[in-house]
């Protein structure tokens, strides 16, 4: 009972009962005691300086309800599952590849216990960290060598900090490119120490071209991937055999081919890793985490000589990864070359399922009539890979009452994040890129969802 006669009370509880309250615990479990502290205090202080709060104590402020607020926007930011109905199959901002988890299972003893990291077990003598990897990649692309580093960023920078500090390096102007955020390939030959010579033209770039800024400084050819975009219409690549029969014996070509690609078949108009390394290129780089389907890492292919030069670099010690990333590697090659569905990258395995998902969606159309159409839709591989390849697949056009952005916001704070897209005001969801441990839940939440509507 309140009367307009009664005190405010201004006692607000203690932190420390707060901490103690039924409600919270499920909090401090996620987000930790020491946060959930800072949380209740934050709350306990916004409410102090508030005009309700001044005016009329605690009457009618729920306090738990203000810190579990304030406790679940926090645990939005901690990193946790979420259900990609984006189309697109390798997305940086999802993470970029899902491992398959028979090689996160297969590498699990390895990482949670102690490991022959760098211990030769023939002999007990320190070793190299690489174990298996160089030969492997030989066998997949025909790489004489290799070297794994933590991205493909460090893999450019290592070889041009390696191989061309204070010399020349030849850049094509249509492969002046910035991939992702901030990563300018000027800007990093610059900070790498080397003097960018440009060739050619933003459409066309011959072999002729390359040759002719060749100069006795010059330490190398950087041929780089156009991630993200495709220039279309009257383009000439340079004719990279008459250019690697002509080049001097003190210049490399180097090819930051970005997507890793290895099979032609994959892709009309993208050159593959083999493809660069059969025409003669010296090194190729690429991601770990893009088509090849593995943890993030960075791998530089092809010539033993230079390889071994990278790896006695001084920055090596900072660019090489820990054996979470070289076991990981390691399982999903030996998986790749034996042919095992878990040998191959996610775009693949999704690509190959899209039967499948459409059997699937028209299932779920149909359960979901008249909030859910059938849509034809088009996937993308990601990652800045084969920026011009699209592939058919199938999901559907969520129609609700009310926004599409409201749902589409609505999805995305469901317990397991449905992250949807909107087409021209209208919310679609890509089924063909949800993976097969995500469907059940993807259903259950979405029918959970549908249903409310259905009154
Ligand atoms: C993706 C990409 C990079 C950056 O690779 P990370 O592994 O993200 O560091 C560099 N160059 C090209 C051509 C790329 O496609």
């Amino acid at each position: 009972m309140t009367t307009d006669s009664a005190k405010p009370c201004y006692r607000l509880p203690q932190v420390e009962q707060l901490l103690q309250h039924q409600a919270l615990v499920v909090y401090i479990e996620q987000l930790s005691r020491p946060l959930v502290t800072q949380l209740i205090r934050q709350t306990l202080q916004a409410i102090r300086e508030s005009q309700a709060f001044k005016q009329s104590g605690t009457h009618g402020i729920d306090v738990i309800a203000a810190i579990e607020k304030n406790c679940q926007h926090r645990l939005k930011q901690r990193q946790r599952s979420v259900i990609n109905a984006t189309g697109i199959a390798i997305h940086t901002n999802l993470g970029r590849s899902p491992i398959h988890p028979d090689i996160w299972q297969d590498v699990s003893p390895l990482n949670t216990g102690y490991c022959n990291l760098e211990l030769t077990l023939n002999d007990g003598k320190r070793g190299q960290r690489n174990g298996l990897l160089p030969d492997l990649i030989q066998s997949w692309v025909g790489a004489e060598d290799a070297l794994i580093v933590n991205n493909n960023a460090a893999a450019v920078y290592l070889t041009l900090i390696g191989l061309a500090q204070g010399k020349e390096v030849i850049v094509s102007r249509g492969e002046q490119v910035q991939i992702g955020g901030g990563f300018r390939i000027p800007d990093i030959l610059k900070m790498s120490g080397c003097t960018l010579v440009e060739v050619g033209t933003t459409n066309i770039t011959t072999a002729q071209d390359y040759l002719d800024a060749i100069t006795e400084n010059t330490a190398a050819i950087l041929m780089v991937h156009q991630s993200n975009f495709s220039i279309q219409g009257f383009t000439e690549a340079p004719d990279i055999h008459q250019l690697v029969k002509n080049l001097p014996y003190h210049v490399s070509l180097l090819v930051d081919q970005g997507s890793g690609l290895s099979d032609e078949s994959y892709s009309s108009d993208e050159h593959s890793i083999r493809y660069y390394l059969n025409a003669g290129a010296d090194l190729v780089c690429f991601s770990g985490d893009k088509i090849l389907g593995g943890p993030q890492a960075g791998i530089v292919a092809g010539n033993t000589h230079l390889i071994k030069t990278l790896a006695k670099h001084p920055m090596m010690r900072a660019f090489r990864p820990g054996r979470i990333v070289l076991s990981l590697l390691e399982s999903l090659l030996i998986k790749k070359l034996n042919k095992q569905h878990s040998g191959k990258g996610v775009a693949e395995r999704l690509i190959d399922a899209i039967p499948e998902t459409q059997f699937w969606a028209e299932q779920l159309a149909q359960q979901w009539q008249p909030f859910a159409r059938l849509e034809q839709l088009e996937a993308q591989v990601g990652g800045g890979s084969l920026p011009s390849e699209r592939y058919l697949s199938y999901g559907l056009a969520l129609q609700l009452p009310g926004k599409a952005q409201s749902h589409l916001d609505r999805l995305r704070d469901l317990p397991t994040p449905i992250i949807g897209y909107l087409n021209k005001d209208r919310l679609m969801v890509n089924l063909s890129t949800i993976l097969e441990q995500d469907k059940a839940i993807f259903v259950q939440q979405l029918d959970h969802y549908i249903r409310s509507f259905q009154a």
